[in-house]
């Protein structure tokens, strides 16, 4: 097959032989951020040279920065809109120098993203990308327009009636959510798979009416459980297969354990806490396996499930030969991935929510995309670079309209002054990320709130005003809100809550206190993001390992699990025989 951009692919020809490589066929690189050394494994070669792009600059975390650091998920503003002037709920700040549309209209095909298209400069690729950046509209969520009556949620598709919900492929009646796919009916979770009527759980999958668990599947009617299979009816237990009717961690006659149950008050707020403190005690001595992968062959990494051959991966459903990535879904053969449900052949990409992917690289938000370089904001495109929220178009570069030949003629102009100036085979910099790096990802998890060597970097780290005002109406202090779930009555819908310590606002939605009331639970006094935010304590952007002994069997072990704070940590065989 000719070469469609032969200039450059000669430059990268000879940039592979000429490249200098270790006797195990690597190369150990020092990051152009950091100054940190980092290895480029064989394997890794073998893929950039397969996409036809050169060895990064950066270590996989400055990386990793680099991805998340473009995308805001949480921090939600009311801003107005650049074309109806109304006001909307955007992921953007007031002060945004973006032009903003509700995502029904910039969906809706009624403009056009090649108005503001032009034809390359002599300027650098990423200034002229910068240029487009400011010119053409960006939706005010990061959504596509599947979503119905769901506005106040981010990073989510295929959503109905769902409130402050993120990064979920699809569900129905669901609030306070985040990191989910095909749940309905629940209320505060965080990695809920295929989850119905469930209550302040995470990791929980194929689960039904289950409150307050944690890595559990195929459970139902529970309450506290950590780390269950196939269970029903139990309450306040850890490490059960297949078991009915267990009362803290013991077996009970039906009648016995109903009458204990009986005797607890859930809807009561102090003693919903009193348990909650015990089923932290109750993890902290579970028995645990070395992480929390699953059913995954030849894997390295945390959180990753159902997988084969990846390594340096966080967060990994469905994946096979996924390096270096967080949050994905459904991918195969790519590189340094950032949240999305699923492609394949990709590198360097951050695609929360959009499905359908083939070899994207350095790209943003491009769902159902092909052959496509530079891009954001993209769906249903092939063969298109440097463009920005157009919608089943080809052969486009920088929001301009090429014929075929012409395409690739330009891309490999483009593309061999990129490689000359530094700037191909790297994402996007940070001084063309859309949002101030605090309202960003990287500050959501662990590990990347270090804003004074972000700012070294080139991030914007200034600080956004506070994104919640004093509401209008009467406001009640989280401290004074009743007691039990039975004292609540209809005029709380109409009151905002003051969560004193953390200094924000929240109302109680009418779905939200039906839930509470039907299932016997207690008004919530934390802010809701906050809620969301403790979920994710569990999961580090960057995984730590440490070196320590199965507590069974005392062989050497490799743990995400910190000795100081987890005691009970087997070898994968011991916890299979101890537990399955
Ligand atoms: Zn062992």
């Amino acid at each position: 097959m000719n070469s469609k951009t032969p200039n450059f692919d000669k430059v990268l020809e000879d940039y592979y032989r000429e490249l200098k490589l270790n006797e195990n066929g690597g190369q150990w690189r020092t990051c152009r951020f950091s100054g940190e050394k980092f290895y480029v494994q064989p394997e890794d070669i073998g893929f950039y040279k397969r996409i036809g792009v050169p060895l990064p600059t950066l270590s996989p975390a400055e990386r990793l920065r680099r991805r998340g650091a473009y995308l805001n998920n949480y921090n939600l503003f009311k801003i107005s809109s650049a074309h109806s002037q109304k006001p909307i709920v955007a992921a953007y700040p007031p002060d945004t120098p973006y032009k903003i549309f509700e995502h029904k209209f910039w969906f809706s095909g009624k403009w056009n993203p090649l108005d503001y298209g032009f034809a390359p400069t002599g300027d650098s690729f990423f200034a002229q990308f910068g240029k487009l950046q400011k010119a053409v509209p960006r939706p005010n969520l990061i959504t596509d327009s599947t979503n119905i009556g769901s506005d106040y949620t981010n990073t989510s598709i295929n959503l109905r009636d769902c409130y402050f919900t993120f990064s979920t492929l699809s569900g129905e009646n669901l609030y306070y959510f985040d990191c989910c796919d095909s749940s309905k009916d629940c209320v505060d979770c965080e990695s809920a798979w295929n989850a119905t009527d469930c209550y302040h759980s995470q990791l929980v999958y194929d689960c039904y009416k289950c409150a307050v668990c944690e890595d559990c599947r195929n459970c139902l009617n529970s309450f506290f459980l950590f780390d269950c299979r196939d269970c029903d009816h139990c309450f306040m237990s850890s490490n059960l297969r297949h078991k009915k009717y267990y009362f803290m961690n013991r077996p009970l006659p039906k009648e016995e354990y109903e009458a204990e149950l009986k005797k607890i008050n859930l809807g009561n707020y102090l003693e919903f806490l009193k348990y909650l403190a015990q089923f932290d005690e109750l993890q902290k001595e579970a028995i645990r396996k070395p992480d929390h992968n699953f059913k995954s062959v030849n894997c390295s990494g945390d959180f990753i499930l159902n997988s084969k051959n990846c390594h340096a991966g966080n967060y990994l459903v469905d994946a096979e030969n996924v390096n270096y990535s967080f949050g994905l879904g459904y991918y195969k053969d790519s590189y340094d991935g950032f949240g999305g449900g699923g492609g394949e052949l990709c590198y360097e990409f951050t695609s929360i929510s959009t499905t359908g992917n083939y070899n994207v690289k350095f790209s943003v938000q491009m769902g159902e995309a092909r052959d496509v370089e530079y891009c954001d904001l993209c769906r249903n495109c092939h063969d298109c670079f440097g463009c920005i929220g157009l919608q089943n178009k080809s052969f486009c570069v920088l929001n301009k309209q090429y014929s075929e030949g012409d395409y690739w003629r330009t891309v490999d102009d483009l593309k061999m002054a990129m490689l000359k100036n530094g700037e191909y085979g790297e994402f996007f910099p940070p001084k063309l990320m859309p949002i101030p790096y605090k309202l960003s990802f990287m500050t959501a998890y662990n590990n990347f709130c270090d804003y004074e060597k972000a700012e070294r970097y080139g991030y914007d780290v200034r600080d956004v005003a506070a994104v919640s005002e004093k509401p209008e109406g009467e406001i009640i202090n989280a401290a004074d809100l009743p007691e039990d779930i039975k004292d609540v009555d209809d005029s709380m819908l109409k009151k905002a809550v003051f969560d004193d310590v953390n200094n924000r606002y929240f109302r109680i939605v009418p779905y939200e206190l039906a839930f509470y009331r039907r299932n016997s639970f207690p008004l919530p006094r934390i802010h809701p993001l906050q809620r969301l935010a403790r979920f994710r304590e569990i999961y580090d952007f960057l995984i730590h390992t440490y070196a320590r002994h199965c507590k069974k069997c005392g062989v050497a072990i490799v743990s995400v699990f910190d000795p100081k704070e987890y005691e009970s940590v087997y070898c994968e065989s011991c916890y299979n025989a101890e537990v399955v």
